[in-house]
């Protein structure tokens, strides 16, 4: 091994996910000579497109939120003048919630959502713009008051109706994983916030679309990007962290900032002989996100009936029970799913929670899950299989393949009270010269939440230059 041939960088980051590729755009913007070494062959993490017979899918995220005026996105993109180059186009309704019994559109303007609402739950109508007033516009005694409540209490307060409870919350249980007396009211409200009352933006042409721009962009401001290039070690001597190994060579930096799962951060690139028991102890307790099963369907037409909006398809109301089949899914309790129509009506993506298994339990089930997805989506699209010409999906093993995340957890830790904001997991004080960014530093989830931790890490290690770059 040697490090002689390679120049000190001033910020290693392990990840060319969004909240790397933002925090290293940060950085090299402002002068910084920093390396983004990413494992796979092409940047993004969750957030990465594939073509297949001509049919290009989004591998994970599929939309995201946070881009109104001053949305963190929006700022991101515009820092880097990235809001002109890259055409979003924002679909809406961004989410359509359906029922045996109801539909209910999320749309753009809270008041059209509260118009739809009035019919099927009239009482409640009118309680949607206060829930909505509330998240918008929360004063600070408000949201102090909901820091240590559940996102059932949250709902438990505006609303009476148990189903109509249960369809503001299964987004929320899409996107976050958890039920609502599991989903803290912060996290859940900010999801609410990110995803739906500000949701349903896409790059054209894919997901992938976002991620190349970011990382090209880094590159133009001098930062360099290196593929195919997994980091296996960060070096620690005394407490203080100085570099990493990449290929076998070792790279001097002074700051390593991680983007990658925590537990591979902790436990094999650092090593348990730097870490206290203490923190060994908490990290071993620490619980994963659920991950997801992914449907990829090409199809032999267009079907632009409700293109570019998430549906979210809930058979019944019981979100709890949900989750705990969830935890131990099979291809024979398929229910609640979310579904995609591509914005050229010809690809569909449609996801469902699952648990994480080994490779020879999903080589044995994939084609099973398959099959009784793809009967479970005919409650949505009654003669879907008659026009599928391209089928794929994802496990939870694929998606831990990929990204190396923790059993292919969807969104990092858990957003339970107790896995919130936990200050070992951004810049953890026995290990000096150490962050980490994204899902995984118990901060923030989704798109918009790892873009505002990549903001907010490259924003700390400048803070001795007083202002980030405009
Ligand atoms: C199926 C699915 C659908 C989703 N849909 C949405 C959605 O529509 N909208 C939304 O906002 N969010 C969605 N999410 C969540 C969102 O995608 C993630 O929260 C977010 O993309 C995580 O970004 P990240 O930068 O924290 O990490 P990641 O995307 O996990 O990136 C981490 C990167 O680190 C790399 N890496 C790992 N180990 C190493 C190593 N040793 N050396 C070098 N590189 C390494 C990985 O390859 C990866 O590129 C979805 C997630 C899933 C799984």
């Amino acid at each position: 091994m040697s490090g002689a041939d390679h120049p000190e960088y001033d910020a290693v980051i392990i990840g060319a996910g969004i909240s790397g590729l933002v925090c290293g755009n940060y950085l090299a913007k402002a002068g910084m000579k920093v390396l983004i070494a990413e494992q796979h062959h092409k940047p993004g993490g969750y957030c990465t497109s594939f073509t297949r017979r001509g049919f290009t899918f989004d591998a994970a995220a599929h939309s995201f939120g946070g881009y109104r005026e001053n949305g963190i996105l929006r700022k991101v993109f515009q820092d880097f003048s990235l809001d002109k180059n890259i055409p979003i186009t924002r679909y809406d309704p961004s989410d359509i919630l359906l029922t045996p019994e109801y539909r209910v559109c999320l749309w753009s303007d809270p008041e059209k959502t509260i118009e739809d609402l009035r019919e099927p739950f009239p009482k409640e109508a009118d309680k949607y713009r206060e829930f909505v007033a509330f998240l918008m516009n929360p004063s600070l005694n408000s949201f102090a008051r909901i820091r240590s409540w559940t996102f059932k209490d949250l709902l438990d307060h505006y609303f009476q109706n148990e189903a109509l409870k249960s369809m503001l919350a299964f987004p929320i249980f899409g996107n976050g994983a958890l039920p609502p007396s599991r989903m803290s009211a912060f996290i859940g409200a900010k999801i609410f916030i990110e995803f739906l009352l500000d949701g349903g933006y896409y790059p054209d042409g894919g997901m992938h679309v976002m991620s190349n721009a970011l990382a090209e962009r880094f590159q133009e401001y001098g930062g360099e990007l290196l593929l195919s290039s997994p980091v296996q070690k960060i070096i620690v001597r005394n407490g203080n962290v100085s570099g990493v190994v990449i290929n076998n060579t070792l790279i001097a930096s002074r700051h390593v900032i991680s983007n990658c799962d925590a537990r591979q951060t902790f436990l094999n690139l650092v090593g348990k002989k730097h870490l206290p028991q203490e923190f060994l102890n908490k990290l071993n307790h620490m619980i994963p996100s659920l991950s997801m099963f992914v449907l990829y369907l090409g199809m032999d037409q267009a079907f632009p009936e409700n293109a570019g909006s998430n549906i979210w398809y809930l058979p019944q109301y019981d979100l709890e029970n949900m989750y705990r089949s969830a935890a131990r899914r099979s291809h024979k309790n398929i229910s609640e799913f979310m579904m995609r129509i591509s914005p050229n009506g010809k690809c569909i993506l449609a996801f469902i929670h699952a648990p994480y298994r080994n490779k020879p339990f999903w080589l044995n089930n994939r084609e099973k899950f398959i099959e009784s997805f793809i009967i479970h989506l005919t409650h949505i699209m009654p003669d879907i299989a008659q026009h599928i010409l391209y089928k794929e999906a994802a496990t939870p093993h694929t998606m831990h393949r990929y990204t190396l995340n923790y059993r292919g957890a969807a969104y990092g830790w858990e957003s339970i009270h107790s896995q919130l904001a936990d200050v070992d997991f951004r810049r953890p004080s026995f290990l000096h010269n150490l962050s980490l960014t994204g899902h995984w530093s118990t901060q923030g989830l989704g798109i918009p939440g790892v873009a505002y931790l990549g903001y907010d890490t490259a924003s700390t290690l400048l803070k001795r230059r007083k202002t980030l770059p405009s």
